[in-house]
């Protein structure tokens, strides 16, 4: 693998040294064999765990039928029917669907139908967002500087508010809550006129800048500047949406409806396809053949999608998300507990990290890093993230087990009891 690799681009970087030879459920297995859990879902994406046979089936099928639909050239049913399906787990009245590849397309597509539907130019995205790598994503991303530098300059108008990461502010959750709409409003007052603002990007939970839940007075808080200022609430899905969070979107938690919601990752379980959906009256306000896409709403990934959505609900996935992610997070308190190093252990559904923080109460990069290698040397897959690495997250797939939690949860304590010494 090492001789190989030397021919890849060293802008990519691996977390684990893994080599994956197949994977089945919530295991990836190496060329020798070795069996690991994989507590990563490749970034939260194999929510049906690996090749679940329901997907690989709906898969195969379609390839002998139809592979690639292009869908502005010509219509096809998988199409069709996912958007008929999506628009019953999407929140009421957000019926119209646009689709493309990744989660970086998909905000961009909600960023142009932003700008085009109120005709002003502006974003406003919170510290530690994560939005997307393509230039547009990319300038509406502040999770850490690795995305931005040397790539500039960035799209203008886009300006960033504080985040309630009431961990790292050292305040209480309504505190850090109440800070940060301060800071928006001083924002909205300085910096980006409402009259200019066409959107407010937010990620239910916080992903790549550390794994934080919004507080639901937050999100509240920004639906209603978004209404008295006709501004749009876009809510960024891409790792939240499909019941990771043990809701079906992560939005569900605060009640707040967002104007557009972005869908990728846990859609189609592997397969590329990424969506926006809004209501009818903003969607119509698109510009006609202003997006699109030669792969976008690939006839295979439509099909995987539609087979992702039976398995989620024929097996109760949300729901085990939801209580799985309590029994992980129990899991990973008991270890913190015993290790003041970390930090702090939050979450929501299936969405666990654990921060660890050196005596003087700075991130502690290193001894995360140690964990995480730890793990993976001991059968556990985990990626870190934050702004400093010094968060090590846990995504399962949401078929995961009790047994795999507490084996993962087992695996744990010894790695992070490693990384201490
Ligand atoms: N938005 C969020 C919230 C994400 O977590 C990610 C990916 N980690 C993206 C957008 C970008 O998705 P992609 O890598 O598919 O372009």
């Amino acid at each position: 693998m090492a001789e190989q690799s030397a021919e890849l681009s060293p802008v990519l970087k691996q977390a684990t040294p893994v080599l994956a030879a197949r994977g089945e459920g919530v295991y990836i297995y190496d060329e020798d064999d070795r069996r690991y859990l994989d507590f990563t879902a490749g970034i939260g994406v194999t929510s049906t765990g690996h090749c679940h046979p329901r997907v690989v089936e709906a898969a195969q099928r379609q390839v002998g039928t139809l592979i690639h639909g292009q869908y502005t050239t010509v219509m096809h049913r998988p199409l069709l029917e996912l958007t008929e399906r999506l628009g019953t787990v999407l929140p009421e009245g957000i019926d119209r669907l646009f689709y493309v590849n990744s989660g970086s397309e998909a905000v961009e597509a909600a960023l142009r139908l932003a700008r085009q539907a109120t005709g002003r130019q502006n974003a406003i995205v919170f510290q530690g967002s994560f939005h997307g790598r393509t230039m547009a994503a990319a300038s509406l991303t502040t999770s850490g500087v690795k995305i931005r530098a040397g790539i500039g300059p960035l799209m203008p108008g886009v300006a960033v508010s504080p985040f309630p990461y009431a961990y790292r502010l050292g305040l209480s959750e309504d505190e850090a809550t109440a800070y940060a709409l301060r800071e928006l409003d001083y924002l909205l007052a300085t910096v980006s006129s409402p009259k200019d603002t066409a959107a407010i990007f937010i990620e239910p939970v916080l992903g790549e800048g550390g794994y934080v839940p919004v507080p639901a007075p937050f999100m509240r808080g920004l639906r209603e500047r978004a209404d008295q200022h006709g501004i749009l609430l876009v809510a960024d899905e891409v790792q939240t949406g499909f019941g990771r969070t043990g809701r079906f979107w992560g939005h569900d938690h605060s009640g707040v409806r967002p104007d557009i919601v972005i869908t990728a990752k846990g859609l189609a379980s592997g397969f590329p396809l990424s969506a926006i959906a809004a209501p009818h009256a903003l969607m119509e306000k698109a510009w006609p053949g202003s997006q699109g896409g030669t792969y976008g709403g690939n006839a295979v990934s439509c099909a995987a999608a539609l087979a992702t959505l039976d398995v989620i609900q024929e097996e109760g996935l949300v729901d085990n998300a939801a209580r799985m992610g309590e029994r992980l997070t129990a899991g990973l308190r008991e270890v913190a507990d015993a290790h003041p190093g970390i930090g702090d252990v939050r979450g929501l559904g299936l969405m666990v990290a654990s921060e660890f923080t050196a005596a003087d109460g700075s991130p502690d990069p290193e001894t995360a890093a140690r964990a995480h290698k730890a793990a993976s040397d001991k059968g556990l897959l985990l990626l870190t993230c934050g702004p400093h690495g010094n968060v090590v997250r846990m995504i399962p797939p949401l078929i995961v087990t009790a047994d795999q939690i507490d084996a993962a949860t087992a695996i744990w304590t010894e790695a992070v009891k490693e990384s201490a010494t």
